[in-house]
């Protein structure tokens, strides 16, 4: 029998990047360097994707289009700027998992989750409550107080959090299932995130959608850390809506613009409440500059303005590297990765880390959140100065995600090497000053 490769050791990571079908995409991004030209291990791209090295040029292009064209470049040019979000549809549905006619890239991701909860939060008698995670994004939590106060309602009566139990830092499905059961009749609209930023658990958003529907509120989703991530299955989950951003798992740059989902069921009804604007407005019709507001039968519906064209071109780029790569595939690398990480930490010992994320793969993606053990900032300060960049959430976490389209097992590795010097270093440093504290 041959004997098993010890699997912590870089030659074991080296020959897992060989054996990778998808290392080719590594190339493709451009990775920030230290100031002696050393590229950064870059383990962060759940707050910030990479810049595709194609994105420049389309947005490029369009700057020439803009030259070159002037006002002609919304009807000529290879690619027409009336049409251009049309262009990212197909692809954006293949990584969320729903119909291009209920996918669209527009504003961004707050800004949409206002847009959704003015047309799927609709308090009416006692049924005036939303339900959300007690430790939600705050920007989802500021967008959903806000609103209930935009609708006379205290979000100390109204807003009802999903807490986990007490010294358990997950949330348990059939926490969740009793929470919507007993109080369902009240509620409105849940809206959760999908996969949380701080702990990296990802719901199953088909059973929660179902659960919220037989109650008989409408379920939305924020998938922000989701998106690009781990397989949503937007349209077959059912949910009513959901809503990201794409500068995370899926590269589009600072601020880049945010996407939603609206389910097909909901895009021919006239009794919809929705802001509208004139980018949303039947396209046979826009130019006759009428009235009358006649809405796409799509999910395009929602859209208020004129397409951002400089905004949306580098979400094409990115795009355009899912749909070759394929997300079926950048899922099983993902999964295999951040495996490998867990393993790697998980040999540091409970002592001194803990990660939070759930162990089950089919309740995370990319990301662990790691808990360091008697630590603080400063050794999130250290492993950045020693070259990795990942993200530090107070108190004590340190969340990694190793992005399946540009991160390499090397990468893990080195990251895992890095963070056992410096908690061991600190170690010694504790052990003398206790001995000398006597
Ligand atoms: C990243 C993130 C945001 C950020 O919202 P923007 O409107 O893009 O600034 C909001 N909510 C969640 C859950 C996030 O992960």
């Amino acid at each position: 029998m041959a004997v098993e490769e010890n699997q912590i050791s870089l030659a074991y990571a080296q020959r897992m990047d060989e054996e990778d079908p998808l290392r080719k995409y590594r190339s493709q991004f451009h990775f920030p360097s230290q100031e002696d030209g050393t590229p950064f291990v870059y383990l962060c791209g759940n707050s910030l994707g990479l810049q595709p090295k194609a994105t420049k040029e389309f947005v490029n292009r369009e700057l020439e289009n803009w030259k070159n064209l002037g006002i002609e470049g919304y009807f000529h040019g290879k690619n027409p700027w009336l049409r251009y979000h049309e262009y990212l549809a197909e692809a954006m549905a293949k990584v969320v998992g729903g119909k291009p006619e209920e996918v669209v890239v527009m504003n961004t991701l707050t800004v949409n989750l206002h847009l959704m909860m003015v047309s799927f939060f609709r308090p009416e008698g006692k049924r005036c409550k939303i339900l959300m995670e007690a430790d939600a994004f705050p920007s989802d939590r500021y967008a959903v107080e806000s609103q209930l106060r935009f609708h006379k309602l205290d979000p100390k009566d109204c807003l009802i959090t999903l807490n986990a139990r007490p010294g358990e830092v997950l949330l348990r499905s059939e926490d969740i299932k009793e929470v919507i059961d007993q109080n369902g009749d009240e509620i409105s609209l849940i809206l959760l995130g999908n996969t949380n930023y701080y702990t990296g658990q990802f719901y199953n958003i088909k059973e929660i959608t179902k659960w919220g529907h037989e109650k008989g509120c409408f379920v939305g989703f924020d998938c922000a850390h989701g998106a690009g991530n781990v397989p949503l299955e937007l349209h077959d989950s059912g949910c009513d809506f959901a809503v990201w951003c794409n500068y995370k798992y899926l590269n589009s740059g600072p601020g880049g613009m945010g996407s939603a989902f609206v389910h097909e069921r909901h895009h021919k009804d006239p009794a919809m409440p929705r802001f509208e604007g004139w980018w949303g407005q039947n396209k046979e019709r826009r130019f006759l500059m009428e009235d009358q507001f006649d809405p796409i039968p799509t999910v395009e519906a929602w859209q208020l303005s004129c397409t951002p064209i400089m905004a949306m071109a580098p979400i094409w780029s990115s795009l355009q590297l899912f749909d070759e790569a394929g997300f079926v595939n950048l899922r099983k690398k993902s999964i295999s990765l951040t495996a490998y990480l867990e393993l790697l930490v998980k040999s540091l010992g409970e002592e001194l880390v803990e990660i939070i994320t759930p162990s089950d793969l089919e309740q995370r993606g990319a990301q662990l959140s790691i808990r360091v053990k008697n630590e603080n900032k400063s050794l999130f300060d250290k492993i950045t100065e020693a070259g990795v960049i990942v993200d530090w959430r107070e108190p004590d976490v340190i969340r990694v995600a190793p992005a399946p389209m540009y991160n390499s097992y090397e990468d893990v590795f080195l990251f895992y090497c890095i963070l056992k010097e410096a908690l061991t270093e600190r170690q010694s440093i504790d052990l003398s000053s206790m001995i000398k504290g006597g």
